[in-house]
């Protein structure tokens, strides 16, 4: 039976944008305020910020994205402390941060996290009936990985 972790109905929602995708996240947040409002915000710094001007409410805010607010939420997301993740990067804009963003995006996958990327699916996730309810996410199994051995090749 694979491990199951209970998300509350109320969800710790993670949001990150890349510069030129900010508005578009600040636009698709407010679109969707009145959703946002049952649920806990963190983000990255700046987008953070400007969530918290555009929503009129408190956001809890990490380091800047490139300062290791990526690596942040990663660490959140890894730890459990974290439900989902609404990040609006930028496929046209080389990232000083492109490691971290990376990095953002494997540990969303490796911990079974609802992830967008881009408004479309963040409008899916938003309006899906598990936004009002219990969710029992699958936890992946990495027993296997845990578990194995380690040969000691320098004999
Ligand atoms: P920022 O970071 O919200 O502090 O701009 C976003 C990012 O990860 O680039």
């Amino acid at each position: 039976m694979p491990e199951i972790k209970k998300i509350n109905k109320r969800k710790r929602i993670g949001l990150v944008a890349h510069d030129h995708k900010k508005p578009d996240l600040i636009d698709w947040a407010v679109f969707n305020k009145t959703v946002l409002a049952k649920h806990e915000l963190f983000a990255t710094g700046t987008t953070g910020h400007l969530m918290e001007e555009a929503l009129d409410r408190p956001v809890k805010k990490l380091l800047s994205g490139p300062l290791g607010g990526d690596q942040q939420i990663g660490a959140m997301i890894a730890a459990g402390e974290l439900d989902m993740l609404i990040f609006f990067w930028d496929p046209m804009q080389a990232q000083p941060h492109d490691s971290d963003v990376k990095a953002l995006l494997r540990i969303g996958v490796a911990w079974n996290i609802p992830m967008a990327c881009d408004r479309a699916t963040a409008d899916f996730i938003i309006t899906s009936h598990f936004m009002h309810e219990e969710y029992e996410a699958i936890i992946p199994d990495y027993s296997d990985y845990l578990h194995r051995s380690i040969e000691d090749g320098h004999a």
